[in-house]
């Protein structure tokens, strides 16, 4: 037994391990029940914007989405339970399969490093930690890639100096994310960018305006779940 695996069997024997769909207790080597996983609806959607129907591509900041799942049913439970329960079984679970889809679509042999919309300092004491930050670490893991933490800031975590400054250089895009380090090079690079949820794509399209702005080349914005028009409409 590996130590990451005494670990989550240490864990289990304190903290029970629970099915993020149905909260149904798990072995300490799963990550969720095989009945939820299987209420999980793939996606059929448009390749390129990642809706249905088709989002306007032209307004697109970013490259190409990538998402798992329909944000619907066990989906949606399974994400407030991130959010709000503190049960981190359905990031690990959707990062590994974000890193096969990833790999799948050859969309990881092009990445450089992934990073993730950041979270207000305020909300992130209130939830205790950035579910986004945690999708793209599993993310990251699963594809041997750098995970910048610091490549985004939110705005509302600025000094109102660098508010002004970043207000200038962040032009058309929206005024809730900025460039962070400023070490990080990351010109003509590919970014993976990480969130949960991709609903109307106003913060990933403004998350990705500042990458590119930042220098970045391609942006590929990786959630596990979409929100979509059902197919009767
Ligand atoms: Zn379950
Ligand atoms: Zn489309």
């Amino acid at each position: 037994m590996d130590l990451c695996k005494l670990r989550m069997y240490l864990t289990d024997i304190f903290l029970p391990n629970r099915c993020p769909g149905c909260g149904k207790l798990l072995t300490w080597d799963k990550l969720m029940c095989g009945s939820c996983r299987k209420k999980l609806v793939s996606l059929d959607v448009c390749p390129i914007c990642g809706k249905r129907p088709c989002a306007d591509h032209s307004a697109l900041k970013f490259d190409r989405a990538v998402c798992l799942y329909e944000y619907s049913g066990k989906c949606r439970e399974a994400i407030y339970a991130l959010k709000y329960s503190g049960g981190i079984n359905f990031a690990i679970y959707c990062g590994k399969e974000l890193g096969k889809n990833l790999e799948e679509q050859g969309i990881s042999r092009d990445a450089d490093a992934v990073c993730c919309v950041p979270m207000s300092r305020k909300k992130r004491r209130r939830r205790g930690y950035n579910h986004a930050q945690l999708i793209a670490r599993c993310v990251a893991k699963e594809l041997d890639k750098p995970f910048y933490n610091d490549l985004l800031v939110h705005s509302d975590n600025l000094t109102e100096h660098h508010r002004l400054n970043a207000a200038k250089r962040l032009e058309n895009a929206e005024k809730s994310f900025a460039p962070g380090n400023k070490q990080r090079d990351i010109s003509g690079r590919t970014i993976i960018l990480c969130d949960d949820i991709y609903t109307t794509g106003a913060t990933l399209n403004a998350c990705a305006a500042c990458l590119k702005q930042m220098g970045a080349q391609r942006v590929y914005a990786v959630s596990i779940a979409s929100t979509v028009q059902d197919k009767d409409n």
